[in-house]
């Protein structure tokens, strides 16, 4: 039984076959460490997550191009997926000749953009519009980092735009009929069940197409990790059952519609200082699945009434 809507199921009703992410490097960096909204990033971040992605400015990839490949998937079964940085964060010229090329690749089936929702422009919505005409039978998607729908919690991580930015920005996608994924830590300093839940039911209500749900990494060579190494008894580090358990109530309070692409993160282990069960993820991933079948929660259980919340 599926208890949730998951990224494989989605691929397989959708494309009729499996798709793989190839991770892009196209040079990026962020408006929250160059000194436009801050210098030091989000407390978390060691670098914009582009570890293992291919350094990309528009050449044409072939499979053997891709870092860690180990699917020999074959053209079209792969998603060019900007992940290094803020991937809007750029003039659009030089966005319309990546993204231009990233969709005529026979490799990719379309393109996943992950970015800032306050990194946006007039110009950059119109080129995503443009884009999307001129490739019909490709498609273009939007990441966006939020992590959390509380300012206070989003003021301590450094993430550097309130939600009504973000809400202006889910606006604007939904006008262009560009499916957003929301970007969603669980175990974030100060955040109860109820905060947590509140923002995956805030996420249902506002209407998203998916979402990646990422346990809170404590990473060597971060702010949030130096803290920690510091102070840990100043921080509650969740156990793999709490985990478990939030997540489990986060598919539960989600709407039925809404892709699940993640439901735990890929911690790297040379840096990760904490919580080091988190690098067993198969482990983690059955245990969730386990929680889902003897609670049985399925997906929107707990979300029934969406002007109720
Ligand atoms: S917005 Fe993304 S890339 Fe920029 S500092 Fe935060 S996590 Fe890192």
């Amino acid at each position: 039984m599926e208890y949730y809507r998951s990224f494989a199921a989605y691929c397989k009703e959708t494309f009729g076959r499996k798709l793989y992410r190839a991770a892009l490097d196209a040079g990026m960096t962020c408006p929250n460490r160059d000194g436009t909204c801050g210098e030091r990033g989000c407390i978390f971040c060691a670098g914009g997550s582009g570890d293992f992605a291919v350094q990309y400015n528009g050449q044409r990839l072939c499979e053997d191009d891709l870092s860690f490949n180990h699917h020999k998937a074959g053209n079209g079964n792969y998603i060019g997926y900007f992940q290094a940085y803020t991937n809007t964060y750029a003039p659009a010229d030089k966005l319309e000749h990546l993204f231009e090329a990233a969709l005529s690749d026979p490799l990719f089936a379309g393109i996943s953009i992950a970015t800032r929702p306050d990194c946006f422009s007039e110009e950059i919505y119109a080129l995503l519009q443009a884009l999307k005409e001129r490739h019909p039978d490709k498609f273009i998607w939007i990441e966006l980092g939020l992590q959390t729908i509380h300012e206070k919690t989003a003021a301590y991580i450094r993430r550097g735009y309130p939600l009504s930015v973000f809400e202006e920005c889910i606006r604007n996608l939904h006008a262009l009929g560009i499916p957003a994924i929301v970007h969603v830590i669980i175990g974030l300093p100060e955040e109860s069940e109820e905060d947590v839940v509140a923002t995956v039911r805030y996420l249902s209500r506002i209407g998203i197409a998916g979402i990646k749900l990422q346990l809170l990494h404590y990473l060597r060579d971060t702010d949030l990790g130096r803290e920690y190494m510091a102070h840990p008894e100043r921080f509650h580090v969740l156990t793999m059952e709490e985990y478990v358990h939030l997540t489990a109530l986060c598919i539960g309070s989600l709407a039925e519609d809404i892709v699940i692409h993640r439901l735990t993160g890929d911690g790297n282990r040379e840096e990760l200082l904490a919580p080091l069960w988190s690098l067993d993820k198969r482990r983690v991933i059955n245990a969730i699945q386990h929680e889902l079948k003897i609670r049985q929660i399925t997906q929107g259980i707990f979300w029934q009434d969406k002007n109720n919340i």
